[in-house]
């Protein structure tokens, strides 16, 4: 035969045997017939050289020559997700995910492994490059080193170019049995994984027991890869890939959940509602997993869903890690700081030896309540251990080691540390219940400036600690009565500070009234509560007050997304004398409190149960927000993207790629002209009934 054809043909029966043995675990030949060809390929390639190729599968022992790491871009960006800490709070993400979309999307709950990361690119069915994820944007090329990994395929069969994410991983036996055998010991499997795909001779790469699973495949674009994940992952297979058997499947829907179960049958496949057992489960179980598990990605599934929803500057929107342990540090607590809020609430917050913490130095972390003092059993000069959970503030998870000079537990004050007033225990919590506590009115004053409030940027609260400290501002009223001229002379206050504080007060008067209300800084009334009793017809302060005075809390509490407790403290803060004197000032300041504009009031349900995405630009209607006021005032709901729950497309000039989503999608397309007709036949038939 001729050596070039004979060379071909037992590359690809290697191959096929190496998938067999070390993808799908069924050899069908013995090792020692295996070698036997093998030794034949590798003579033939030594006598002809010119015809062994990249990929032929001598490579899997590696090479003696030194390689290097040239650094190449990535083809899609490798973006990190985003993390949560609590089982709890990925359901949630879940199901908030799940109402975003609607129609029913399905969820993947895939293992997130302890391994090195990598990507695989594969041009005409051969593998091109092999790239750790570096920056995201571009990583290491180590391709001669993956090619020693038996379980990355080669070769594959589709033709076009393809990119796989995967994991590469080494089990804790074999990375025990590995690395008593080497002089520089690995600190963890992990490490040794990483390690081993930067050797820079290729055949000691080949020696390490490494292991891959795909997780992500991104086929030519355009071309129909699947409409899910799911399918993506059981073409992946097809091709020769690795795939993590341990995969949930969460959908409400039946039919999906079936077909899940066709494609991957050794998948868990339940209702959205069982994710959180599963996340339990999973983290319980996985000191019985052979290989070392830190956490679960959960993803939706529908990709063209996944396109809607994007990426936030880090990380996409549709995935999210379930991390088992939040990272940790440890530091010593110095001292507790007592902080009072403007509702009187007492926060403890640790004080911490400065410490490196996942990117940032941590020196505070919360401390909730007494409760969660004395479930520490924490005190002063305590070495502990501290976590970032999320992006929250850090808390402190357990005491490590307690303080000889002091091992008593640490104990709120019982006076408040600014106003000396008693403090009450109420709940869990300690407050201050001194209204003219100045540490609360500071606060309250300060909440009433914040930008997510009434916005008088030039009242930040290094000016307001000032004014507070002079006696000239003590409660929000103040605000709008102070002469501002007295500040003329007082250190770093120039002229030109002054008048920009006075405009910002002035222009703070044009706030809208969902501000205003949310602003008072009452409790439990946060602004979207606020939006919402505006929404509902509590559009004007005074009924808002009459119902309170009713002590109608019922009718608080049909508004939607306001509960019973809210809607009871609401009776409460609009009754209460002080809080009526203080909306009665700030009326007569000028402030609105009222909803204006055609926005607040409701004309007729013409549009109820409609769903309109609006796009282009229009000529009665601008900003487009005064169509959206239009849609909302008939009973209808505005979205911002094109899915399978939109109605109407409200579509003006230059309208872009949603008129061609809503097109495909057979949604209504309503012009402007068609838009204004409908107003009027609404209006009309309103009248007529
Ligand atoms: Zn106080």
């Amino acid at each position: 035969m001729d050596p070039r054809k004979r060379m071909e043909v037992l590359a690809a029966e290697l191959l096929r045997h190496q998938h067999l043995y070390y993808v799908l675990a069924r050899p069908e030949i013995s090792d020692a017939e295996y070698d036997r060809r093998l030794d034949e390929l590798v003579q033939l390639e030594e006598r002809y050289p010119q015809y062994a190729g990249p990929n032929s599968p001598s490579r899997r022992v590696g090479s003696d020559l030194d390689g290097s790491f040239p650094e190449r871009p990535h083809a899609v960006p490798v973006l990190s997700l985003d993390k949560l800490y609590e089982a709890r709070e990925a359901a949630q993400w879940l199901r908030k995910t799940a109402a975003a979309c609607g129609n029913d999307p399905g969820f993947t709950v895939e293992e997130k492994i302890d391994g090195a990361s990598i990507v695989l690119y594969y041009e005409r069915g051969e593998l091109q490059h092999a790239l750790t994820r570096g920056n995201g944007l571009a990583g290491s090329d180590v391709s001669d080193n993956v090619r020693t990994i038996r379980q990355v395929p080669l070769r594959i069969a589709e033709a076009g170019s393809l990119a796989v994410r995967g994991e590469i991983y080494i089990t804790r036996d074999d990375f025990a049995r590995f690395n008593a055998g080497l002089p520089e010991k690995y600190a963890n499997p992990r490490n040794l994984a990483a390690g081993s795909l930067r050797n820079l001779k290729s055949s000691l790469t080949a020696r390490v027991p490494l292991n891959i699973f795909v997780y992500e495949g991104f086929f030519p674009m355009g071309e129909n890869s699947g409409r899910d994940h799911l399918e993506v992952l059981a073409r992946l297979r097809d091709l020769g890939f690795r795939i993590n058997p341990r995969l949930g499947f969460f959908c409400d829907s039946e039919p999906r959940r079936r077909k899940a179960q066709e494609l991957f049958p050794g998948a868990v496949s339940a209702p959205l509602a069982g994710v959180e057992d599963y996340l339990l489960r999973l983290g319980t179980a996985r000191a019985g997993v052979a290989y070392d598990v830190d956490g679960l990605v959960l993803k939706l599934a529908d990709l063209e869903m996944r396109q809607e929803l994007g990426f936030t500057a880090h990380h996409p929107r549709w995935a999210m890690a379930y991390k088992f342990e939040a990272p940790q540090a440890r530091s010593e607590l110095l001292d507790v700081l007592v902080q009072v809020g403007r509702n009187g609430r007492v926060t403890p917050v640790a004080l911490l030896r400065p410490v490196r913490l996942s990117g940032s130095t941590v020196t505070r972390a919360t401390l909730h309540n007494q409760d969660t003092i004395d479930m520490l059993e924490l005190g002063i000069g305590d070495q502990v251990a501290i976590s970032k959970r999320g992006d929250v503030i850090p808390a402190v998870d357990e005491v490590l080691e307690k303080s000889e000079a002091n091992p008593s537990v640490y104990r709120l004050p019982e006076r408040c540390p600014f106003c000396a007033s008693r403090l009450v225990r109420d709940g869990a919590h300690h407050f201050c219940r001194n209204g003219s506590c100045p540490e609360r009115q500071r606060r309250a004053l300060s909440y009433f400036c914040a930008r997510e409030q009434m916005d008088i940027e030039s009242l930040g609260e290094k000016t307001i600690a000032f004014l507070y400290g002079k006696g000239w501002l003590r409660t929000i009223p103040d605000i709008y009565c102070f002469d501002y001229a007295r500040l003329e002379g007082e250190e770093g206050f120039k002229e030109r500070k002054i008048a920009r504080i006075r405009a910002g007060v002035e222009k703070s008067r044009e706030q809208p009234f969902a501000r205003v209300l949310a602003a008072l800084g009452f409790e439990g009334l946060a602004a979207a509560v606020a939006a919402a009793l505006i929404a509902h017809g509590f559009d004007d302060v005074d009924k808002i007050i009459a119902g309170a005075a009713r002590g109608d809390w019922e009718a608080f509490a049909a508004v939607e997304g306001i509960g019973e407790v809210t809607a009871r403290q609401l009776v409460d803060h609009f009754t209460a004398a002080a809080n009526l004197e203080l909306i009665a000032r700030l009326r007569d300041a000028g402030l609105r409190f009222r909803a204006e504009g055609p926005s607040a009031e409701r004309i007729d349900d013409s549009f109820a149960g409609q769903v309109w995405v609006i796009t282009g630009s229009f000529e009665s209607f601008n900003p487009r927000s005064l169509a959206a006021d239009e849609i909302r005032r008939r009973g209808g709901r505005v979205a911002e993207n094109v899915t399978a729950r939109t109605t109407h497309l409200l579509a003006g000039a230059s309208p872009g790629s949603k008129l061609a989503k809503a097109e495909k999608l057979k949604v209504q397309v309503i012009s402007e002209s068609g838009f204004l007709e409908r107003l009027q036949s609404g209006k009309q038939s309103n009248n007529g009934g």
